[in-house]
């Protein structure tokens, strides 16, 4: 086992992260930028070090910072957690040849399923539908005619960027050339690769994702299935599970060919299948090789701590647990930002109260007078809340969200409210688009 992991992360992952090492006794090394001096990372890790300035290039993505810190502390594994260098195969390979586990996929399978065009490719050989799409854009013609041949509305798509980033719906020919363009340049600054491809754009599709867990004795396990289709931008901001409103005669035989396509392609650790489901078919948009922020939905329906078992797991431990859904959960993101501008709101947390009670969880960094920088994502909370059933968690939801308050800041709590409350959102008529389409303002709907 290991004895002393380093977090290449900051915010409520490497929290989450820390937890999860303690309670397999590894001690613990936070990594910081100048920023993040007084976050709770650093605070309660068991040791700290400074890699560098805020801006993310020169601290949490800084590899030679990082590995270097690792080799001082003498760490035995890195943990990436999310974002960042989490689905960076050339971070993973340099761990590798260091002789410090990386705590996910070998680099060879981050640099076959982290890359979307090269995992849709993968995924096919399993009979596993993709989007209607093409990678055939080496040139403006070449790419405008693959759009012409799938037909509009189409959405172009970066290869390697994620967020949403380098993403365009295009509609028609006529603006088909300056998308082309902008998703290039947003591709390339995103993610310093200007590789693009083209999907269908599906107008109303739910996001619904399967997570997986394999070790390294050939078995996989699927764990159910989130719906994360409450999006703003293209990203998520509410997710359930597990999910039981779609056939079982659609749903078993795409778990069944992810077990197999797991188990041949030798993907270790957790990781992510992400579809989109349209007309009672599933088409893969994409793989997370990587633990997810939405990971917790599946730890609480589930009864189980999967950031321990990916230690464990990546400790060559086999994975021994009866996997069975138990309960419901809803996860809801807390952001700060301004909705109505859609901006970012950094600033200092004023006052804060958090909600609890049972069936309630909280993954936060925050405390009373935390300064939130512009530098880093402007996640600050998850809450989850789970139940017997959809409705107990959705009860247990409202109620913790109608307790929570966060000052000095603007968040999504009220957006959050609201959603919660529509008629759409209680039925689960819900699509990737709700948000955006919901034409009328949403009103306060008594629950
Ligand atoms: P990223 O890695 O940037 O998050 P994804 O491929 O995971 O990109 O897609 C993110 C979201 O974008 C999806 O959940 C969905 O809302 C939307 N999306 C992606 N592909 C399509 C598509 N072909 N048609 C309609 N919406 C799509």
């Amino acid at each position: 086992m290991f004895k002393r992991i380093l977090i290449a992360n900051r915010g409520e992952i490497a929290l989450r992260i820390i937890r999860a090492c303690k309670k397999l006794n590894i001690e613990t090394v936070a990594i910081y930028s100048v920023a993040d001096k007084n976050a709770e990372h650093v605070r309660i890790s068991d040791h700290a070090i400074c890699i560098g300035q805020a801006p993310v290039s020169e601290s949490y993505l800084n590899i030679p910072a990082i590995i270097s810190a690792a080799q001082i502390t003498k760490a035995d594994a890195i943990h990436p957690g999310y974002g960042f260098l989490a689905e960076n195969a050339k971070f993973a390979e340099i761990c590798e040849k260091s002789n410090i586990c990386f705590i996910g996929p070998n680099s060879a399978s981050i640099a076959l399923m982290g890359n979307k065009i090269s995992a849709i490719k993968a995924l096919q050989a399993f009979d596993i539908l993709p989007v209607p799409g093409s990678s055939q854009t080496n040139t403006l013609d070449l790419a405008k005619s693959e759009a012409h041949r799938i037909g509009y509305p189409v959405l172009i798509k970066a290869a390697f960027a994620g967020g949403g980033r380098g993403m365009r719906i295009v509609k028609n020919a006529t603006d088909f050339d300056l998308a082309y363009h902008e998703a290039k340049i947003e591709a390339k600054h995103a993610c310093d690769n200007e590789t693009i491809y083209i999907e269908k754009y599906l107008n109303e599709p739910r996001h619904i994702e399967f997570q997986v867990i394999s070790d390294h004795y050939g078995h996989v396990e699927l764990l159910g299935e989130r719906d994360c289709s409450i999006q703003r931008r293209y990203q998520k901001i509410i997710e359930e599970g597990p999910v039981t409103n779609i056939p079982m005669a659609v749903i078993q035989p795409i778990r069944e060919k992810l077990k197999l396509a797991t188990q041949k392609l030798g993907y270790h650790g957790v990781g992510t299948y992400e579809f989109l489901y349209q007309d009672n078919t599933f088409y893969f948009i994409e793989m997370n090789t990587r633990l997810q922020v939405e990971h917790t939905v599946t730890e609480e329906a589930f009864n189980i701590d999967l950031c321990k078992w990916q230690i464990l797991i990546a400790a060559g431990k086999p994975f021994q647990m009866t996997t069975k859904p138990l309960r419901y959960a809803i996860e809801c993101r807390i952001v700060a930002e301004n909705t109505k501008l859609g901006t970012p709101s950094p600033g200092i947390i004023t006052k804060i109260r958090l909600p609890g009670g049972a069936n309630i969880r909280i993954e936060s960094e925050l405390y009373q007078g935390i300064q939130i920088t512009p530098y880093y994502d402007p996640m600050i909370m998850k809450v989850i809340a789970s139940g017997d059933t959809r409705a107990d968690a959705l009860i247990n939801m409202r109620q913790a969200l109608n307790e929570l308050l966060i000052q000095g800041i603007d968040t999504n709590i009220s957006q959050l409210q609201l959603v919660l409350n529509q008629p759409w959102f209680i039925t689960q008529a819900i699509h990737t688009n709700i948000l955006t389409a919901a034409k009328e303002p949403m009103h306060e709907i008594p629950a």
